[in-house]
């Protein structure tokens, strides 16, 4: 059994400028102890804009000119912090999913699974970016590597995707403005589980988080729903039938998931449809995993629920 390897926090492993130097006593004295004069700030402001401050992208680890006002390189629907932590080489050269063929599953080319498989238990599902090789080492980075700082970045690339599946239910409801929305498209952020094997391997579960992150920044209660049991060997390894075949029956929604959902039905401010979930993960391969999560959180559901799933990356 391995762990994560924990994150140096020896001074050595920080870099010597940012707020982090601040705390050095011989860097302090530089700072003026004191608010300077508005004359002084505005020759700040002006010296800002001429010599634009330098940051260290998150994704490639390259610094860049962080200009005031610069406009972020990306889909809508991105937080404007985006353009604050990822350079725009960066930003472009990121496969987003802009146009989907496949309006169940969400993927950009034609698509023969959804074509054959007679039923699903989610309704549709969205995916932010394709499954490349670079955002295969982008994920490995966060899952495996321990670069837990990726996380809110991870999270705000699920955003414009999120924002485009929540437009098409409001519009669907009625309920779309484009001033603001009048009421949130889901009640409830869930997200697929890892097995307790995994969980002490890996010492957290990404989709949880991803989830969590995710939650936050649109103002909606996130709650693990669902457990899994004990891996039937690496799903990556398996062939797209063994994957279907595995997932049957590999989730069971956890014992408190029924009574969370009648409290959530009675709170939700649309009492007119059904209960929505948005069932979140970090990768869509055949859709096998969501299809067997949103069918135990079917069965579960003492009141009528819609799933949707929403996933960092369309395999
Ligand atoms: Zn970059
Ligand atoms: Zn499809």
């Amino acid at each position: 059994m391995s762990f994560p390897p924990k994150p140096d926090h020896s001074a050595s492993n920080y870099p010597m400028t940012g707020p982090l130097a601040e705390s050095r006593p011989e860097l302090q004295r530089l700072y003026p102890a004191e608010r300077p004069l508005v004359p002084l700030r505005w020759y700040g402001k002006m010296m800002e804009l001429l010599s634009p401050e330098r940051v260290e992208c998150v994704l490639c680890s390259k610094s860049f000119y962080l200009r005031p006002h610069q406009p972020a390189t990306g889909p809508s629907g991105l937080p404007t912090a985006w353009g604050k932590g990822v350079c725009s080489r960066c930003s472009d050269s990121i496969p987003w999913i802009r146009r989907i063929q496949c309006h169940v599953c969400g993927r950009p080319n034609y698509c023969g699974d959804c074509c054959r498989r007679s039923g699903s238990s989610f309704v549709r599902s969205r995916s932010a970016v394709q499954y490349t090789l670079e955002m295969r080492q982008l994920l490995a980075r966060y899952k495996y590597r321990g670069e837990e700082r990726l996380l809110p970045w991870l999270a705000a690339m699920l955003q414009p995707a999120y924002a485009k599946l929540s437009e098409e239910l409001l519009i669907g409801d009625g309920l779309f403005s484009i001033k603001k929305n009048a009421a949130p498209a889901f009640d409830l952020i869930t997200s697929v589980p890892v097995s307790e094997q995994r969980l002490l391997e890996r010492g957290f579960n990404q989709a949880e988080r991803l989830a969590a992150s995710l939650a936050v920044r649109i103002g909606l209660p996130a709650r693990p729903l669902l457990t899994r049991q004990e891996e039937r060997g690496k799903m990556s390894a398996k062939t797209r039938k063994e994957r279907l075949e595995t997932a049957i029956g590999l989730f069971t929604s956890a014992p408190e998931t029924p009574e969370i959902l009648s409290i959530i039905a009675r709170r939700s401010p649309v009492q007119r449809r059904s209960l929505r979930l948005l069932l979140v993960d970090d990768i869509y391969t055949t859709g096998g995993t969501l299809d067997s999560c949103a069918f135990a959180l079917q069965m579960a559901a003492p009141v009528p629920i819609d799933i949707y799933g929403l996933t960092w990356a369309r395999a």
